[in-house]
């Protein structure tokens, strides 16, 4: 992949992991808030460690992603960026637009999909 492609990717995965990473600040400072809040109330403190057990499992999804964001910029920064882990052919430009952080061509994921449907069905 040439470099001015490569540059057009790593402004997308760069816009992503700055958004991921604002939405998990304002999730923090929420945390935190609320903290203020029940500080006194030892009852309220219970309650309030469930809630941030909540929060924490839906961010543990969000730091997967902020993950792939990251290594998917690693892969452009090492020339790795673009090309499948399963065979090593280019993966399509409309299949990276579409999911940037992918790192299977689509005939390694139709054929991973269909695999897991075969063993669905046994
Ligand atoms: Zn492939």
């Amino acid at each position: 992949m040439n470099k001015v492609k490569l540059d057009h990717y790593k402004k997308i995965l760069d816009l992503k992991l700055t958004e991921l990473l604002a939405d998990a600040e304002k999730t923090v400072s929420g945390m935190n808030r609320s903290d203020e809040e029940h500080f006194a109330d030892p009852g309220d403190r219970a309650l309030r460690e469930t809630d941030r057990n909540f929060t924490l499992r839906v961010k543990d999804r969000e730091r997967k992603l902020v993950a792939k964001v990251k290594e998917a910029i690693e892969r452009i920064d090492d020339g790795t960026y673009g090309e499948c882990e399963e065979c090593g052919e280019p993966i399509s430009e409309k299949r990276l637009e579409a999911r940037p952080v992918t790192t299977s061509c689509i005939e390694c994921k139709t054929e991973e999909e269909e695999t897991e449907k075969q063993r669905g069905q046994l």
